[in-house]
């Protein structure tokens, strides 16, 4: 995946938080009222990862899940040699393990429903721009054209575990792998027997169940326009909360224009449909994931259409002037604590 290189203060900048039960990457382990939690912070995926859980169970079950996370990193790395992407991207077809065929057929998927904003086929364009390596620079227009021509999904072909890419295509599953992560913490540490936990990878949060005390959590999610600050804090228990913002990894080009991660595969350039960050608010963590990438790409009436035909999930949406629109399933229990006007979707 891009498992990008993140650098500490865009970490510290990413979209979504946990209120009151943030950990310092080297803390392993505290008490609080209310039952035991014991926390675990990783660094992988590069990105600072940052887990909690409560009961009998939690320690074995921060364990279990720190080993999963470094498993599914060193087989969807997109950098790592030896990973199958890494692999696959090299010679054009390769044998995928279980977890990267069910993002790509995932991505396939949403990239299906959503008119191609999200393309996992986009990775030359990402590295052009040098996203995947630090090493930022506005690309010529006929190199990006080049590359842009050979962009396509649909062009993936995926059997079972056997994949085959046309010559030129590679593929990068950085849009939704945290999230396929973060869904597998939740079934790793639930067979592990633990009924209360709460994770952050890199900024996209989700639970299982409420707090010990059966209250809901409160996730706060950044102000893109002030990414250290919060906007605005939705309670949430079994869920998934997941942002894309352009803020979260961005170089200033010579021109003076800022550049961000997220690429509209329309043109190759960092997406601008009027959406400066999208949240994502739902049962499964892959799903938001893909998701909050592709509504970033899509701007706000295609997300609104889409939510308006699917309804399984709810999301907060902001408009690069200024407005927050957030939709009435959360209605309850958003809170905004922003100067931004917000208002609600309805489904009609
Ligand atoms: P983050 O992982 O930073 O929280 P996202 O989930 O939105 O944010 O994923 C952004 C990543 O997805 C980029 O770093 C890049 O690897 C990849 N990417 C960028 N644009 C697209 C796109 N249109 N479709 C699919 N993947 C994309
Ligand atoms: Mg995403």
């Amino acid at each position: 995946m891009s498992f990008k290189y993140l650098c500490i203060s865009a970490l510290l900048i990413s979209c979504t938080s946990l209120l009151c039960s943030c950990s310092s990457p080297l803390s392993s382990s505290v008490t609080e009222s209310g039952g035991d939690a014991q926390n675990l912070d990783v660094f992988a995926m590069n990105t600072y990862m940052s887990m909690k859980a409560y009961g009998d169970n939690a320690q074995k079950a921060l364990d279990d899940s720190r080993e999963l996370i470094m498993r599914l990193e060193s087989e969807l790395s997109v950098t790592d040699e030896g990973s199958c992407i890494y692999e696959l991207n090299k010679n054009g077809k390769g044998t995928v393990t279980d977890s990267a065929a069910v993002l790509i057929n995932k991505a396939v998927e949403i990239g299906d429903r959503t008119g191609g904003a999200l393309d996992i086929s986009l990775y030359p364009v990402l590295k052009e721009w040098g996203f995947t390596t630090e090493d930022y620079h506005i690309p010529d227009d006929k190199i990006l054209a080049d590359l842009l021509s050979d962009v396509d999904y649909k062009s993936i072909s995926i059997s079972g575990n056997e994949v085959t890419l046309p010559e030129n295509v590679q593929i990068d599953l950085g849009a939704l792998a945290k999230g396929y992560t973060s869904d597998s913490i939740m079934e790793q540490m639930s067979a592990d027997g633990v009924d209360s936990a709460i994770v952050s990878l890199g900024g996209n949060v989700q639970a299982i169940g409420g707090k010990p005390d059966g209250s809901a959590w409160k996730v706060s999610v950044r102000d893109p326009f002030a990414p250290d600050t919060d906007m605005c804090i939705v309670e949430i228990k079994d869920k998934a909360v997941i942002t894309s913002g352009n803020y979260e990894r961005f170089f200033t080009g010579d021109d003076g224009k800022n550049y961000w991660h997220i690429i509209d595969p329309a043109d190759g350039y960092p997406a601008d449909n009027g959406l400066v960050s999208t949240t994502i608010i739902g049962d499964s963590g892959l799903e938001c994931d893909a998701l909050s990438t592709a509504f970033f790409v899509a701007g706000k009436d295609k997300a609104v259409d889409y939510w308006r035909s699917d309804r399984s999930f709810d999301m907060i949406l902001v408009s690069d002037d200024g407005k927050i629109y957030y939709t009435e399933g959360i209605a309850d229990s958003f809170k905004n604590i922003s100067s931004m006007e917000a208002e609600v979707l309805r489904l009609d």
